[in-house]
């Protein structure tokens, strides 16, 4: 692949052996992609420099049984700074933007430190890093973490495998959306072939939410789900009383955005929810209709084509009466092609 040629590998691998203190860094609010490449890459690298993750906000309880997770500092003001500020390497994990790392962004753009970014979202930030791993086809950026480092000869260990076999399971939905590649599938099959129990990394993810969270998916699908069929679309808002009821923890409301696409029909949803001061906001998709132009035209964001988001500092109400009256238009193309099947099923 080109973006893994030669000249590229050599270029970043020189510069990773002459690093002796490398930070690596992912997106706010992290997934399982975004910790799985970080962890990955530091449980290779932990033995052999002085490497630390730092993260700008909290690990969801779903993936603190990950193999180095403890380790992990969330962003302190008074000692972070300095750690980023003495990093000679800098690794952008899962993330195209420096305004992803939220509180970091300043100190990662300002940073001196040679900046490398392995990510799978289109557009990558110019000139923030030196070296630039960016392939949008991959299906997580655990895929190209583990094409880099097999790329530059690293031998990754069983935990660093499962970290990234985490990432694929959580970016792909169980290798079910449409971003899943033979290559995906090749990169499990190699990460497989570790010997760790897959079925453990499922039961983790999928299986262990408290009461609380099992409760608030069910008020929100019977109370909070407004569904379009006319436009295809689906929303769930939830204002944060609501999820404070249920005791919300971080990560509870990972996936509510998908539950809507189990409706036959619905191909577009959004979530919308008050947190940290904030509206954030989620978009999914099935087939071809892009919700990260909507993410990026309309609510201050961006990310894949099928899973996006944003945020916004108006009231809820105020974004929910705006996504519902941008509705007619922003759904155009699924109507359209709804009316074109209709016709084409009836020859
Ligand atoms: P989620 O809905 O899970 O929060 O985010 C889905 C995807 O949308 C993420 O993987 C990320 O690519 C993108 N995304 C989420 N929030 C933002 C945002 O505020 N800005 C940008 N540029 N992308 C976002
Ligand atoms: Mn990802």
């Amino acid at each position: 692949m080109e973006i893994f040629s030669k000249k590229n590998i050599d270029a970043a691998k020189a510069d990773i052996d002459a690093a002796q203190k490398v930070v690596i860094t992912a997106h706010l609010n992290p997934d399982g992609d975004a910790l799985g490449s970080a962890l990955a890459l530091y449980n290779y690298l932990k033995d052999k420099k002085d490497c630390k993750i730092i993260l700008p906000n909290n690990i969801p309880d779903t993936f603190k049984w990950m193999p180095g997770c403890s380790e992990i500092i969330i962003w302190d003001n008074e000692t972070s700074p300095k750690a980023i500020s003495e990093a000679d390497m800098l690794f952008l994990l899962d993330f195209n933007n420096a305004a992803r790392v939220d509180k970091m962004q300043a100190h990662v753009e300002e940073s001196k430190a040679v900046k490398i970014m392995i990510d799978h979202h289109p557009n990558p930030q110019e000139g923030l890093c030196k070296h630039v791993f960016s392939d949008p086809e991959a299906a997580a950026a655990c895929e190209l973490v583990y094409l880099f480092c097999k790329e530059c000869g690293y031998q990754l260990g069983i935990d660093s495998a499962r970290c990234l076999y985490t990432g694929l399971v959580t970016d792909t939905g169980c290798f079910q959306f449409n971003c899943t590649t033979q290559r995906t599938f090749q990169v499990a099959g190699q990460l497989a072939a570790f010997g760790f129990d897959r079925s453990e990394i499922i039961h983790h993810i999928y299986d262990s939410y408290s009461e609380g969270r099992m409760r608030l998916m069910g008020y929100v699908l019977s109370n909070k789900m407004v569904v379009y069929p006319e436009y295809h679309a689906a929303y769930i808002s939830l204002t944060k009383a609501e999820a404070d009821k249920f005791g919300y923890q971080v990560g509870d409301t990972e996936g509510f955005v998908n539950l809507p696409l189990c409706i036959e029909n619905v191909k577009f949803t959004a979530f919308f929810m008050e947190r940290d001061g904030l509206i954030r906001c989620s978009f999914r998709s099935k087939g071809d209709f892009k919700v990260n132009t909507i993410a990026e035209r309309y609510f201050n964001g961006g990310g894949h084509d099928n899973a996006a988001g944003g945020k916004s500092y108006k009231p809820l109400e105020e974004i929910v009466n705006r996504f519902v009256s941008l509705l007619p238009k922003i759904s155009r193309p699924l109507v359209n092609k709804g009316n074109n099947r209709n016709k084409n099923s009836k020859k």
